[in-house]
């Protein structure tokens, strides 16, 4: 059936003519979204991208999470090529300093804890070996943890470790228009300065640019960033605002040379209003403060980060704002906003990127060639939107559950009410140490156990299980997981050994890539 809602889409269809996706924006969304279509559905749709080199992107988003390594593999990217032309190291964790309270830290690693029978968690056996006086760390039960601690890594045959990369976010959206041009799609610099719709149903039809140039597509793909040119400017598609949970509105970051041996992983150094990130490249460091300008300063801000650098500059402190929340309705007519167009969370976990892919397969799955159906629209709105709000949780979390008390933005945070969801699983943790993962949940349990208990979260009982064991069987089986951790991870290379055989990036005059050069130039 057409109706006004889905004709301009089918038409392009019945018609024979390829299906026209417009792509606004060509930051990480933009590329990321031009990869995966192209890829995977390149013999169907004309794709044309439109940025505009004098807006620029928002520059940051390096770091990343597990998930983009199948990502990858789907599109058939080399991962050492990939990791060459970004500028690349191995992510296995996130470092938290001074987040439960000051002087504390714990590291939020990608792998397991430990080993768990199907009727209780790791977690449950190590609660009950402390009962015991057997006094270890949840994070001794980790290989990636421990890996991490001692700045090691290795991937092989024998080696079944669960990271994700740092990246160049640069030369990450460099690298991945390469790869989309050779598949077909066609990328027209200039400024959108208008958005044409059809005047019954709303549906853009074409993207004007100050050149003059029309640019008509079928399904439009709104990667304009926070701005959001498209889903919000033009059809007002709304935004729950999250700021009451994630006060932090604004980020200064700047890039410094690189010092010392880079760590396989990020850290996040909670500071008065805020917390900074450190990010190890092959080529330089990212760095940022991400703080509540209720609370600090931009001037402060700036100081703050500048004080805590560990590196010379290489580029001066940017300042950005945002607003946590996310967009009503992520489709809209016939438009899709994925990245920042789409809503922000906060960087603090690494999943603004991940979101993306995870938007771009959900639309992928849900591609609309025989034109747009409500059902469809409301079906991937209410995924995106239970995906979102469970990663939120997990962020507030690490804000929530804080003894801080020595600024006003710790105490707003440990006093502010949380989302119920989060509440009860808090509550559930706390009286039974009873810890899940929701049906489509990002996170796992051992990520909840590990923040859960990093920043001080004690249960107060936990499963009867090991129970049943004897003390001597206790200290035997969680001596035995410690002691492989520890074989396994003396076996692995330093990370920046391998990273410096395994993947280096070209350096000046040995044939380096135009984009990293440039970069490194910056
Ligand atoms: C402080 C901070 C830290 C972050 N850290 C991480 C992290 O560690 N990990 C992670 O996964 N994510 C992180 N993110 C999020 C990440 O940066 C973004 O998800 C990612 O970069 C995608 O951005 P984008 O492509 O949506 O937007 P942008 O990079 O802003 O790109 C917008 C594009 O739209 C174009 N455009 C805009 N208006 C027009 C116009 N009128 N005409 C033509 N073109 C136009 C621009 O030129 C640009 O190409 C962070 C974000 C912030 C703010």
């Amino acid at each position: 059936m057409h109706t006004k809602e889905n004709s301009a889409a089918s038409d392009g269809m019945h018609s024979g003519k390829k299906y026209r996706v417009v792509i606004a924006g060509g930051g990480t969304a933009g590329w990321v979204a031009a990869a995966a279509l192209s890829k995977k559905l390149g013999a169907l749709v004309d794709i044309t991208l439109v940025e505009s080199e004098a807006i620029g992107t928002v520059g940051v988003g390096e770091a990343t999470i597990p998930p983009m390594r199948v990502f990858h593999q789907l599109l058939g990217i080399d991962e050492r090529e990939f990791m060459r032309a970004t500028s690349a190291t191995f992510k296995l964790g996130i470092e938290f300093e001074n987040w439960g309270q000051q002087g504390e830290r714990y590291i939020h690693a990608f792998g397991k804890n430990g080993r768990e029978s199907w009727l209780a968690e790791f977690h449950h056996f190590w609660l009950r070996g402390l009962e015991r006086g057997i006094d270890t760390g949840i994070g001794d039960y980790c290989l990636e943890l421990q890996a991490a601690e001692q700045g090691r890594f290795g991937i092989g045959p024998n080696s079944n470790i669960n990271y994700a990369y740092h990246l160049d976010a640069g030369l990450y959206a460099k690298f991945l228009r390469s790869f989309s041009e050779k598949l077909g799609v066609q990328r027209v610099e200039g400024k959108i300065a208008g958005v044409e719709q059809d005047k019954d149903s709303g549906h853009i039809e074409a993207l004007r640019l100050e050149s003059g140039q029309c640019i008509a597509g079928d399904l439009f793909i709104d990667c304009t960033g926070f701005r959001g040119l498209l889903i919000e400017q033009t059809l007002h598609s709304g935004y729950e605002d999250w700021s009451h949970w994630l006060p932090c509105d604004s980020a200064v970051a700047l890039q410094t040379e690189s010092t010392g041996a880079m760590a396989p992983y990020t850290r996040s150094m909670a500071r008065e209003s805020g917390w900074q990130w450190r990010i190890p490249l092959q080529h330089r460091t990212g760095n940022g403060l991400v703080y509540c300008s209720g609370h600090l300063s931009d001037d402060d801000a700036r100081a703050q980060l500048l004080e805590n650098l560990a590196g010379k500059p290489l580029t001066d402190p940017r300042l950005i704002r945002f607003r946590t929340g996310r967009r009503r309705k992520a489709w809209h007519k016939n438009c899709i906003a994925l990245g920042l167009a789409s809503g922000f969370i906060e960087p603090l976990e690494s999943t603004s990127i991940h979101l993306v892919i995870t938007g771009v397969t959900r639309l992928l799955q849900n591609f609309p060639v025989d034109g747009i159906s409500p059902a469809t629209v409301d079906y991937y709105n209410r995924e995106t939107r239970a995906e979102l709000e469970k990663i939120r949780d997990f962020i507030v979390l690490h804000y929530h559950l804080t003894r801080r008390n020595d600024s006003a933005f710790w105490r707003y945070c440990a006093d502010m009410e949380i989302p119920q969801t989060l509440r009860e699983r808090m509550d559930l943790f706390r009286e039974s140490g009873r810890a899940y993962q929701a049906e489509g949940e990002l996170f796992r349990v051992d990520s909840w156990v590990q923040v859960m208990i990093g920043q001080g979260l004690m249960p107060r009982s936990h499963h009867p299980l090991p129970n049943m064991m004897s003390d001597r069987e206790l200290q035997g089986f969680l001596a035995g997981l410690r002691e492989n951790i520890q074989r396994a991870v003396a076996q692995l290379p330093a990370h920046e050994a391998f990273v410096r055989d395994y993947c280096p990036m070209a350096r000046a005059g040995s044939g380096m890539e135009a984009g990293a050069a440039e970069s490194l130039a910056k």
